[in-house]
Order: C-alpha cells, then structure tokens, then sequence
C-alpha cells in the first residue's frame, strides 16, 4: 500500500495495540491519522492478554466495551497459589472489583483485542499503511518527519512513536538498551473440549508462584479456549550464553511444582518464546514534535499485565489533551503533547518499578517464600489497597494520579 498526497494531522509509527488505539482515539477527535507499519500485515502473535478496570474504563469511553465483552472473558475470581505445593494463598473477587471500579476485569485474545482496534481505526477513516519500514525521525517546532528505509519522507504536525520495545524513536531521546530480565515466556492455548482444560476452572484467572518461575491461565474466546503461560528464569541466560530459554529449560524449571503445573507443559507452544525484557523509566517521552508512546517509551516485565493497558492509555490520555487543546487552527500540539508528557512517564515509572518488584516476590523461594505466603494468606479478599492505584483512574493531569500503595516487608510476616 502507498499513502495518498494529503498530509495528515499525526503520523503513527507501529501499528500494535498502542499505535492502532492511539490512531482510533485522535481519529474520532476529528484528526486525519496515517498508521506506518512495517510488517506486511497488521496482526498480533501470542495468546491471552488481561484487561483491568482501567484498560475497560477507556474502551467504554470509546464505545468498544460490548464489543470486547463479546470477544473475550469476564472471570470472575484472580487466584494466586504457591506453585510448589499448590496451596492458595490470595485472591481478588473479581464481580465485587467491577462493582468498585464501575468496569469489569477481561480476558481475551490479543489478536480479537488488535483486530477490534483495526476495525474501529477503519470505521473512523484511518489511512492504514502496511510495508512502511520507519528508519529516521526529525522534528522542527511546527512539524515532524519520518524517513523510510526506500528513501520516501513523510511529514506531520506530529509523529506518535508507538514502535515497540525496539524503538528506533526512543534513541531521540536516552542511549539506552533493552534490560534482560533472564526470564522467558512460553504460551499455548488448547480448545475447551481438551482433556487438559477440563482439569481447569475457566472462569478464574489463576496465577502459581514459584521459585524462579510462574504459572497463568485463564479461558479465552468466551470459554473455549484456555490459555497458559508459563515464565521461568534461564540458567543459560544467568551463565551468559546466547542461547537461552530453549525447550529443555522450560521441563526443567517447573520439575519441582505440582502435577497440575506439569501436566500443562506439553501444552505449549515450543517454536517460540518471549524472552522478557524491559527498560528503565524514562522521565520525558518528547523530542520536539515527536512523542513516545507504548512499549517504545515503557516496556514492562510483564508480572502485573498492564504493558498493553499502559499503551492503550497512552493514547487515551493523548486524545483527551488534544480535544482541550483542539482549535479553528488546529491542535496546539506543543500544549497537548506538555500535558501527555507531565502525567504518563510518572505513571509508567510507577508500574514499571512496580512489576520488577512483583516478579522478585512471586519468584522467592526459602524462608522468603513462607514470609511471602504468610503476608499472602492474612490479607483480607476485599482490600483494595494494593491495586486501587492502577485501576481506580487513569489521571489526564498530574494532581488526578491516585496515591501510591505502602509496600509490606517481608520481615512483617508471621511464619511458623
Ligand atoms: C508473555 C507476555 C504477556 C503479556 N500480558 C499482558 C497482559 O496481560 N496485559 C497487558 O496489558 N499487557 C501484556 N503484555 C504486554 C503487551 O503485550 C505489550 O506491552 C504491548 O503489546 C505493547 O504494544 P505496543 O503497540 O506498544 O508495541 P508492539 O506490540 O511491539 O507494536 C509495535 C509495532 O511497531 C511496528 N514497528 C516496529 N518498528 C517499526 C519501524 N521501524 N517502522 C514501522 N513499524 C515498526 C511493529 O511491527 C509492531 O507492529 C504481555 C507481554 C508478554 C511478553
């Protein structure tokens, strides 16, 4: 596909959930939108994906609720056990959260939850460009550009870059590299009449701890699918060597944790896996008329299932400081992009932060780990503390941004 001659309000480099959300929400504040997408089509590889009250909040507002309601799962109980014993150790009573937030917690497939944002970025006119293989940035104080790899130049008032954890975009702006975590992800699902999704109670989302590794699943596709993910920390990966997170390292991990958690492994998917990566916050996502957004500007560790929301918010918050900002003149994108830019980095740090810290606690093993259960075990179902930040509201502005939770230490626990 070529782009036509007109240029467009804001060019949106990657066309993942975060450059196709973003593309629907200046869309329908009455932008022409141009998505850049390398591939040669828009899709999503992997599996599940988790959607809390504050992703839910934001597809209300944009009227795709029913839609994902439709294509995915509202379970009803987050579970966590102790994966080596199978003992449960916390949960969160999912129906009394929607009650609290006012949205529910979803599940589905992120491949249903990109081609719904496909739709709608069509409905909304959208140009949706795919072999656009983005190499260079610039900016000047009224407009950016972007270079392609065949020569081509494409100009806007403003260049959203939604490019991924890879982000060429983000060198504008830090030196920095990707940081290994060691750990990789296998995925897999397995249609509901399987023999291996009868052992498992779809309506929960289900999450084992173990030491250096994790278990999640949760039924998809309105229950006839069940997802399953399993983490492990690499001891190739430890040891330095390249090839890391293969096969024989995924039995291996999970030897010492129940049937249960073995009788899924065959299960997976063993062609590919996601080595998990993350990087440091970074506290300005703007160079000029150019702008980060998604995984490109905070990539997390996956451990509290918000990276996707993250993006999906970034966009969000976007448009909503586009549509105070929106004159007979146009956007006065300087102003738009200052108030993005003065209340989603402070956010991202947070869970970015926040989700190292939650994958060292799931991961504990030792005395930890029965300091770990024991804190698990006395708190109370209805205690909101912990998660009141993340999903009570996504904060526009700075002073919106809900207080941050006190963390216990594990000293504070009463084991034996
Ligand atoms: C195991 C696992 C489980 C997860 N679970 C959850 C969950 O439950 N909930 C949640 O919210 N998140 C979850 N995430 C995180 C989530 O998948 C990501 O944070 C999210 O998909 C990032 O979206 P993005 O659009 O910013 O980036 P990407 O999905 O990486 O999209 C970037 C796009 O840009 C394109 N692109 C890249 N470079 C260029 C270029 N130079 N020119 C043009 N196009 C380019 C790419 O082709 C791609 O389409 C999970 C991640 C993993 C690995």
């Amino acid at each position: 596909m070529t782009s036509n001659e007109i240029r467009p309000d804001a060019l949106i480099v990657g066309g993942g959930i975060g450059g196709l959300s973003t593309a629907y929400s200046l869309a329908r504040q009455g932008l022409r939108v141009r998505v850049l997408e390398r591939a040669s089509e828009f899709g999503e590889v992997g599996a599940g994906i988790q959607l809390a009250p504050n992703c839910t909040r934001i597809l209300d507002d944009y009227g795709l609720l029913d839609e994902a309601r439709s294509l995915g799962v509202e379970p009803t109980r987050m579970v966590m056990r102790d994966a080596t014993d199978g003992a449960e150790l916390s949960s969160l009573d999912l129906l009394d959260m929607r009650r609290r937030y006012g949205y529910p917690y979803l599940v589905i497939h992120r491949s249903d939850l990109h081609a719904m944002f496909l739709r709608a970025c069509r409905r909304v006119g959208v140009e949706l460009l795919t072999e656009q293989h983005v190499v260079g940035y610039s900016t000047t104080e009224t407009a950016a550009r972007v270079e392609l790899s065949d020569g081509r130049t494409e100009d806007a008032g403003v260049v959203i870059a939604a490019d991924g954890l890879h982000s060429v975009a983000r060198k504008l702006l830090v030196d920095d590299n990707p940081v290994s975590s060691a750990y990789v992800a296998y995925r897999g699902t397995v249609p509901a009449d399987h023999p291996r999704a009868c052992d498992v109670d779809l309506s929960e989302v289900t999450v084992h701890v173990g030491p250096g590794c994790h278990f999640v699943h949760y039924g998809l596709r309105g229950g006839e699918m069940l997802n399953q993910v399993y983490v492990f920390e690499s001891p190739k990966a430890l040891a330095g060597e390249d090839d890391w997170g293969t096969p024989d390292e995924l039995d291996a991990a999970f030897a010492g944790t129940t049937e249960f958690v073995r009788d899924g492994l065959p299960h997976m998917w063993r062609d590919k896996w996601w080595r998990m990566f993350d990087r440091e916050p970074l506290d300005n996502w703007i160079h000029g008329r150019i702008a980060l957004l998604g995984d490109a500007a905070h990539p997390p560790l996956q451990y509290i299932a918000q990276g996707a929301i993250m993006a999906i918010e970034d966009g969000w918050v976007l448009g909503e400081h586009v549509a105070r900002r929106r004159g007979d003149g146009g956007v006065d994108w300087d102003g738009a992009l200052a108030g993005y830019n003065a209340v989603r980095p402070a956010h991202c740090r947070r869970v970015l932060t926040t989700s190292r810290a939650w994958g060292e606690l799931w991961h504990l093993g030792g005395e930890p780990r029965e300091q770990r259960n024991a804190l698990l075990r006395v708190r109370d179902v209805y205690d909101y503390s912990f998660v009141d930040w993340l999903y009570s509201v996504t904060a526009v502005d700075p002073q919106d941004e809900p207080e941050m939770f006190t963390a216990v230490p594990l000293a504070a626990a009463t084991t034996g």
